[in-house]
């Protein structure tokens, strides 16, 4: 087998690697089969799962030992690659080559300047030619124009030789990350409420904690069924209706309100403030979850989970708006059924003062009761009707670090859960059936 076979048998090998990685974590997810690709390799913060591609991860390597060769320390290896790297330019132009060398459009894949006549069977099979497909794959430019200082150049990225493994994976990351937040399904739609709130490392740490609902949409009816809801019968059976729309729910719903609601409370007693729970305004019907006094005037939070579509965040935050803003200052908390965080809950933060550690413990386990919640809510829909419910496992609960965390650089490494105790669910309160479901 000739070289050039060689590597392609490789690349192949990897290809189906890839598909068994993702049949492998599809199992482990309990995802549905057409989980898109870019989910399995989109970033954890957008409800992915940040996983490497292998064929990706190939061709990163390869443009990296290149780069990292060709500017190596040492003058004997870096003479040595740099001469044979042009022995192969020179060889896949059949010694009809230009007078200057394209060594940087040769390395990027380019087939611009006469490099389009460049014949791989020429130059044979090596480290360049790997080096030139692999770019031309990932959409990489190597930039020699510094000489000594070759860059790697991908999208917004622009790293030196020693970081190229390293920006090179962030840069596909990016990419898929956009492609799965501009896809359509429902794992789309929750990847743009999740990525309103990027900058902590919250849904990294809640992953585990939200996988198995986060493909929700077909988790419920198969194709070939009734798809309206084997509960109420009333609307189609999507991840909609069941976590944020069921009537049937609702409890559930009630509960998974309560719970933030709570965690809400005892934040803002530890601040100071003298709160009142669920008490009706003065000649109103309207209860306020939350009310206390600000510099002589009412303040009220009032809590909504609702569905993680930004526009949905959008309109819960201002039906909150219009129902109070006459009756003192109303800031509303919207989460999202999988653990989407609206920007202006910040509001809240910054308003009453809270320290970045306390409101980033908050934030943290207010998505993950909505989370979990969810999962109840979602369990109980699976259970209806079932003889014993109890039977069956709920899912594991994600470890909690009971610290709270501040915003911080993007790490490569994502550390996954945080360490610490375990989450514990208020349990004594009292459920009312109350209208928190968003319509
Ligand atoms: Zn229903």
């Amino acid at each position: 087998m000739s070289e050039h076979g060689f590597v392609k048998q490789s690349m192949d090998c990897l290809t189906q690697l890839d598909t068994e990685c993702r049949k492998f974590l599809g199992l482990i997810c309990n995802l549905p089969n057409h989980a898109t690709v870019p989910f399995f390799y989109a970033d954890r913060r957008v409800g992915g799962l940040g996983t490497c591609r292998l064929t990706d991860d190939a061709d990163i390597w390869t443009i990296a030992r290149a780069a990292q060769l060709l500017t190596c320390r040492d003058p004997t290896v870096r003479n040595i690659c740099r001469e044979q790297l042009h022995d192969t330019i020179r060889r896949g132009f059949r010694n009809e080559h230009p007078g200057v060398l394209p060594v940087g459009e040769y390395l990027s894949g380019s087939v611009d300047g006469g490099l389009y006549r460049l014949r791989y069977a020429e130059a044979g099979s090596n480290l360049w030619t790997l080096a030139r497909q692999a770019a031309k794959r990932l959409g990489v430019r190597i930039d020699v124009s510094g000489d000594e200082n070759l860059r790697i150049v991908a999208d917004d990225v622009s790293v030196s030789p020693v970081k190229a493994v390293r920006g090179l994976r962030k840069v596909a990351r990016q990419r898929y990350t956009r492609d799965l937040i501009s896809d359509k399904s429902h794992q789309g739609v929750v990847a743009t409420g999740l990525s309103l709130e990027d900058k902590s490392k919250d849904m990294a740490r809640l992953g585990p904690a939200r996988h198995p609902s986060s493909s929700g949409h077909s988790w419920f009816c198969s194709q070939e069924q009734d798809t309206s809801c084997r509960r109420c019968g009333k609307e189609n059976e999507t991840g909609f209706h069941v976590l944020n729309h069921c009537e049937e729910g609702l409890q559930l719903a009630t509960k998974r309100h309560n719970t933030i609601q709570d965690l809400l409370e005892s934040l803002l007693v530890k601040q100071g403030h003298d709160v009142t729970i669920n008490n009706a305004i003065p000649g109103q019907r309207l209860r306020p979850d939350v009310e206390f006094q600000l510099s002589g005037s009412r303040v009220m939070v009032d809590v909504v989970v609702c569905y993680d579509q930004p526009g949905s965040m959008e309109n819960a935050y201002q039906r909150k708006y219009d129902k109070y803003s006459s009756h003192g200052r109303i800031l509303p908390l919207v989460v999202g059924s999988l653990g989407s965080w609206y920007p202006r809950n910040d509001e809240i933060r910054s308003i009453l003062g809270i320290n970045g550690r306390s409101w980033g413990a908050f934030r943290f386990k207010a998505r993950l009761a909505a989370i979990q919640g969810s999962m109840d809510m979602v369990c109980a829909h699976f259970h209806h009707g079932a003889p014993n419910p109890e039977a069956e496992d709920n899912p594991p609960l994600p470890v909690l670090s009971e610290e709270g965390e501040e915003v911080e650089e993007e790490e490569e490494e994502e550390d996954g859960c945080g360490g610490g105790g375990f989450y514990r669910h208020t349990g004594n309160q009292t459920i009312e059936i109350q209208q928190h479901l968003v319509y």
